[in-house]
């Protein structure tokens, strides 16, 4: 039999892997082939959520989706109205991947094994015919008009093919992303998200383990201001609090070189004016009671205690002999904690590059670029990123989904 079309699919991760599988189940004449630059393929699936895979979130509508995103929200909206998380929970039960929620909403495989994900992605290539080449680093792509496109590998190989998905993931640095600019398309800038703040003289230093389950980080000089659990590490801070700051943040810490002075606010749901009325209360009503041994509103009692100290309240005083200054320093460091960020470290649960083929050159129903006909993108190459969670999977299967759809559909 001749194949009508020999289709390219650059990159075998989560992107990739969804385009290659939607093109070859929507067209059986067309012969897919992913190009892999490493030597295995999946290496993202196989080492994300720490080794169980965060495949998606538990979001029944794309409604819930779209906010978690700092980048591409208007975008994926008109894909996800194609292929959403529900879809992505189906599509892998409809596999034999059964999916679970876990109390925050992230979905594993039941297994608890990013190797469940990859065994199917690999069994469904090998049932539908997509060829895997791994080693395969493409260096440069030549568009040929009407006749395609050819392929430059690293190796000085080169293929012909009639169509292609670039479906690379992202770049830490601007210049890799060369050999697309040179087909036209505009790289918006690559900067980190999701990562953790150096604080290297830290007010919580020696407290690590320790964890509020709602605080507050706010940015200095900037409206950043984001909440959730928040974690105190060996070298600063951690937590989704610290997380989402990062990726919403993600433009301005680089702009700033990753110096820049937090407030860390570990009771954001207390008022200012109820924490003075509930500490006048106490110092009334517990007079004789000594501050250092009953940590107030659930505070860890180590947090209580290190307040305290930056407080200027002794260990031993009763409420009745703290002054009143000490209940205004006191307020302060539950309230607004300053901490100077120095640099930052890549949270090794999830990390993403925002920035990417910009998404205005794309278009949002077919994934194909407005530039180049017969080019496809896919996945964290774009301009999209999410919180952590699941969202980014979300989105590589999504545009890795919509991409094949069309392709397939498209003309053989
Ligand atoms: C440690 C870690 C854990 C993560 N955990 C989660 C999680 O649990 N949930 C979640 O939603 N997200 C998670 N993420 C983010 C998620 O992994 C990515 O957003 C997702 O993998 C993007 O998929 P992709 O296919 O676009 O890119 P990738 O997975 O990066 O795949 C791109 C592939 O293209 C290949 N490639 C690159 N250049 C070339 C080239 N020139 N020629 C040929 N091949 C090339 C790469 O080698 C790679 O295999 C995690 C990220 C990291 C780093």
């Amino acid at each position: 039999m001749v194949l009508s079309k020999q289709v390219g699919v650059i990159g075998g991760g989560a992107a990739g892997f969804f385009a290659a599988l939607r093109i070859a189940e929507t067209n059986r004449d067309f012969q897919v082939s992913v190009l892999e630059k490493g030597n295995k393929v999946l290496g993202k699936v196989k080492v994300s959520g720490g080794g169980r895979c965060n495949v998606t979130h538990d979001a029944p509508y794309a409604s819930h989706l779209l906010p978690q995103y700092p980048r591409g929200k208007s975008f994926l909206k008109k894909v996800y109205k194609q292929f959403s998380a529900t879809d992505t929970v189906a599509w892998f039960e409809a596999r034999g991947v059964a999916l679970k929620v876990e109390e925050d909403g992230r979905m594993f495989p039941v297994t608890d094994s990013s190797q469940t994900v990859i065994d199917c992605l690999l069994g469904e290539a090998n049932r539908l015919g997509v060829r895997v080449r791994v080693g395969s680093g493409v260096k440069q792509i030549s568009v040929k008009g009407a006749s395609g496109f050819e392929v430059e590998l690293f190796s000085g190989v080169r293929h012909h093919y009639d169509v292609l998905v670039v479906a690379v993931g992202g770049y830490p640095k601007s210049a890799s992303y060369d050999w697309l600019r040179n087909m036209g398309h505009t790289i918006v800038e690559p900067v980190p998200s999701l990562f953790t703040f150096n604080l290297p003289k830290n007010p919580w230093k020696g407290l690590e383990g320790i964890s509020v389950p709602k605080a507050e980080v706010r940015v200095q000089g900037t409206s950043l201001v984001y909440g959730g659990p928040l974690l105190v590490t060996h070298w600063g801070l951690s937590g989704p609090a610290v997380l989402r700051t990062s990726a919403w943040g993600a433009r301005v810490f680089a702009e700033k070189g990753y110096q820049t002075t937090l407030q860390v606010c570990w009771l954001p749901e207390v008022p200012e004016e109820q924490l003075r009325s509930q500490l006048a209360m106490y110092r009334e009503e517990h007079s004789q009671r000594t501050v250092a041994k009953y940590p107030l509103f659930d505070l860890p009692r180590r947090l209580w205690e290190r307040m305290l100290l930056w407080s200027d309240i002794k260990e031993d005083m009763v409420w009745e002999s703290v002054p009143k200054k000490g209940i205004n320093r006191l307020v302060e460091n539950v309230l607004r904690a300053p901490a100077v960020m120095s640099g930052k470290t890549t949270f090794k649960e999830e990390f993403v590059t925002a920035g990417g083929i910009a998404l205005e050159e794309l278009d949002p129903y077919t994934m194909q670029s407005r530039l180049v006909p017969g080019l496809y993108f896919a996945g964290e190459v774009l301009d999209i990123d999410g919180v952590t969670g699941g969202y980014n999977f979300q989105a590589a299967w999504s545009t890795g989904w919509v991409a094949g759809t069309h392709l397939g559909k498209s003309k053989s």
